[in-house]
C-alpha cells in the first residue's frame, strides 16, 4: 500500500520560540562558571524542549520564584532568571530585581506588543477585554498583570464555561460600555477570535480594536496550512504538547475538518491509525522541534516504503533580536 503525506509548511518553531531557546542555551553556556541558569515557567510549551534544556544545559525551571530558595540549597546558581517566551506579569520582574538577581527577558516581542497596548489603554481609562484560553495560561497572566484593575478576561466564544474565571462574551459587563478595548492572546483560533470580537462589537458598538490584531503571524500561517491540507487527507497528525495553545488550536481545526490525532512524539503513533488511509497531513506547533516531525516521517517510511511526501508553501523569514542580560539595579523596560 502507498501513502501520501502532506507536510505543512510553515510548521514548527516560530521566531519567538527560536529566540527564547537560543537565549537560554547561550546564557547557560556563558554563565556556566557562575552556576546554573533558572528559567521562570517552561521556556516554550513543549516537554521535549524543556527536558533537553534541563538535561543538556543543566537549566532549572520554576513556576514560582519562591522555589529558588530551595534550589539554592542544592545547587550553585548563576543568580540570573530567564523569562519565558509567553511573558510575565511585571510584578515578577520586580521580584527578581528585589532579589538582586539579573534577568534575561525572552518574552516574544509580539507578546510584549500586547502588554504595551494593555498598559496604554488602561492608562487612558479603558477597560481591556482580554480574550484568552484560560486564566492560568502564562501569556494571559502576563498581559492581565499589566493592568489587573482594568482588565476583564473573556473566553473565546467556543470555549465559554471551560474556565469559570473567563467571562462569556455575550454577557460580560464593564464599568463604561463606551470605553472598552479588546486585546487577545496571540495564539488563538483566527476564526473563533474573529467571531468572539464580532459578538463583543454587537454588545459594545464603540469597542476599540487595535490597528493590527494581536494574533501572531505564526499562529495564522500554521492554521492556514492546516485549513488548506485538511480537505485532502484522511488523517491529520498534529505534533504538539497538550498545553501548547497554538498547537491545540491546530489540532482543533484539523479535527473539525477530518480525522485527527494529537501526538507528542512518534512513540505515540499506532499502526492501526493508517489502515485504509491514503493521505495523511502533518503539522507541528510553534514550539515543537523539527526532529520530532522527521521521526514521524521515518516511522511512516518503515510502514510505507513508497511514501510520497508533498511539501508546499513557504518558510517564514522572521527573526527576533536576542535579549540582553539585565543586571541587578538596572531598569530593562
Ligand atoms: Fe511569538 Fe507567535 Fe511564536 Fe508566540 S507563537 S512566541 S507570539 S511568534
Amino acid at each position: 500500500m502507498s501513502l501520501r503525506v502532506y507536510l505543512a509548511k510553515p510548521r514548527g518553531f516560530c521566531a519567538g520560540v527560536v529566540m527564547a531557546i537560543q537565549a537560554v542555551e547561550k546564557a547557560a553556556l556563558e554563565l556556566a562558571d557562575e552556576g546554573d541558569l533558572v528559567v521562570y515557567h517552561s521556556i516554550v510549551h513543549n516537554d521535549v524542549v524543556v527536558n533537553r534544556l534541563r538535561e543538556q544545559y543543566g537549566v532549572h525551571f520554576v513556576e514560582d520564584l519562591a522555589e529558588i530558595a530551595e534550589l539554592e540549597r542544592r545547587h550553585k546558581l548563576a543568580r540570573t532568571v530567564v523569562f519565558s517566551a509567553h511573558g510575565i506579569p511585571p510584578q515578577v520582574r520586580e521580584q527578581v530585581r528585589a532579589m538582586g538577581w539579573s534577568y534575561i527577558d525572552a518574552t516574544c516581542p509580539l507578546v510584549t506588543k500586547v502588554h504595551t497596548e494593555a498598559r496604554r489603554y488602561a492608562e487612558q481609562g479603558y477597560t481591556v477585554l482580554l480574550i484568552g484560553d484560560s486564566a492560568d495560561h502564562q501569556e494571559v497572566k502576563g498581559t492581565y498583570g499589566e493592568a489587573p484593575g482594568h482588565t476583564v478576561l473573556v473566553a473565546v466564544h467556543t470555549h465559554v464555561g471551560r474556565d469559570p474565571r473567563m467571562a462569556d462574551p455575550r454577557t460580560v459587563r464593564v464599568p463604561d460600555p463606551d470605553r472598552v478595548v479588546v486585546l487577545t492572546q496571540t495564539t488563538l483560533s483566527v476564526d473563533d477570535t474573529d467571531r468572539t470580537i464580532e459578538i463583543l462589537k454587537e454588545r459594545f458598538p464603540n469597542l476599540v480594536l487595535p490597528s493590527r490584531d494581536d494574533l501572531c503571524y505564526a499562529t495564522k500561517n500554521r492554521q492556514d496550512q492546516v485549513g488548506r491540507i485538511a480537505p485532502q487527507v484522511d488523517l491529520f497528525l498534529v505534533l504538539t504538547s497538550s498545553y501548547s495553545s497554538n498547537g491545540m488550536r491546530l489540532y482543533e481545526i484539523a479535527r473539525s475538518m477530518t480525522r485527527a490525532e494529537r501526538i507528542d512524539t512518534a512513540a505515540d503513533l499506532r499502526p492501526e491509525w493508517f489502515e485504509g488511509v491514503g493521505a495523511v497531513g502533518i503539522t507541528s506547533a510553534a514550539s515543537t522541534p523539527e526532529d520530532l516531525v522527521q521521526d514521524v516521517l521515518a516511522y511512516l517510511r518503515r510502514l510505507f516504503p513508497d511514501l510520497e511526501v508533498v511539501e508546499e508553501g513557504e518558510w517564514e523569514r522572521i527573526h527576533f533580536r536576542e535579549p540582553a542580560r539585565v543586571p541587578p539595579g538596572v531598569s530593562g523596560v
